[in-house]
């Protein structure tokens, strides 16, 4: 493993995420942290004082670091960290001196493919050698607290980087799968996303409807396991409160993945099929529902599956 890694952006995911790399880090190893949040990195650094370095931007998180893993919201914090000619990745790459080793970067935050290649595009021209994956997570809060987020890694199976990637990305989580080439690692998330949100709407709708008709709604949970309509969101986090004891539903829908991610995730899912000329019905039907119940005042900043309740589910 590596001893001089960078971590940028330390929120809800990356704060767990970068937690469990450093205990993975041989002791001498550094970390060297930039987050826009100031209170972010403060609280990082308290827990991992001797390890953690405070820096006071991108720029600098580059230049003191081999490996440098970014966790934000958007693309265009993604392009700001990355290209800011003065404080950004880019002006530490700008004017390297001979003997530095090339830098490799990995980007797991969700975001437009088209986002991620102009970056990687710009890297490419600053710096030939430096090294540009997309590795964006799913498995939420939970997974990257527990280690076991899996990584769609934006290469093929055989690129030579593919185990070093691994060994690194396994300190954070579980699965790592190669997608195919640069941005497909997105495009599998974005993919994936786009049907656990619809999954998400279709387990509301039929629960609510299954209630409605006069079924015990753990009798209705327990018919969707044994059927052919079994999937993880009905399983795990059952938009319906009381469910399932761990999930957001049943802490009011606290916490897990806020419902303003999902609008932006099927909505870049969206773009994505106009894109590459692919169908997408349910998807343009749910990102109304997801849009809708992100600006509602009951939903907004709760767990996306909150939008059993935006839908008129029965909370009683
Ligand atoms: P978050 O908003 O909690 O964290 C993002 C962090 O980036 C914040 O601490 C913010 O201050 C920092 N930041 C923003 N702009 C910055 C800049 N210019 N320079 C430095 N730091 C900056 O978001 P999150 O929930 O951790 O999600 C991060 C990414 O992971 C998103 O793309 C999200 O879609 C994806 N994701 C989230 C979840 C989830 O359950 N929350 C699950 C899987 C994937």
């Amino acid at each position: 493993l590596p001893t001089s890694i960078g971590f940028i952006g330390l929120g809800i995911m990356g704060r767990p995420m970068a937690t469990n790399l450093a205990r993975k880090l041989p002791p001498d190893a550094k970390i060297h942290v930039h987050d826009v949040v100031a209170t972010a990195t403060e609280q990082f650094y308290t827990v991992f004082p001797d390890m953690v370095v405070k820096c006071a931007n991108a720029k600098e998180v580059t230049e003191k670091s081999d490996i440098i893993i970014t966790m934000l919201p958007e693309g265009a914090h993604v392009k700001s960290v990355y290209l800011d000619a003065a404080t950004g990745v880019l002006a530490a790459l700008s004017s390297p001196t001979p003997e530095s080793a090339p830098k490799l970067f990995i980007d797991s935050s969700t975001i437009d493919t088209a986002s991620h290649l102009h970056v990687k595009a710009q890297l490419h021209a600053h710096s030939p050698s430096s090294l540009f994956y997309d590795a964006p997570v799913s498995g939420g809060v939970l997974g990257a607290e527990n280690g076991t987020v899996a990584f769609f890694l934006g290469c093929s199976a055989s690129d030579h980087n593919v185990p070093r990637l691994t060994s690194l990305l396994q300190t954070m989580g579980g699965q790592v799968i190669p997608c195919g080439g640069p941005s497909l690692g997105l495009a599998a998330k974005l993919s994936n996303n786009y049907l656990s949100g619809i999954i998400t709407v279709a387990c509301a709708e039929a629960m609510d409807m299954g209630m409605r008709a006069g079924i015990d709604p753990p009798v209705l949970a327990s018919v969707f396991a044994a059927g052919t309509a079994q999937n993880r969101i009905c399983d795990t986090f059952n938009p319906v409160p009381g469910l399932c004891p761990k999930a957001p539903s049943s802490n009011g829908y606290q916490g897990g993945f806020r419902v303003q991610l999902m609008r932006k995730d099927i909505g870049l899912a969206v773009d994505m099929a106009r894109r590459v000329g692919a169908r997408n019905i349910l998807g343009a039907t749910g990102l109304g529902i997801y849009a809708a119940a992100s600006d509602a005042t009951d939903c907004r900043d709760l767990d996306s599956r909150v939008v059993y309740r935006y839908l008129g589910g029965r909370e009683d």
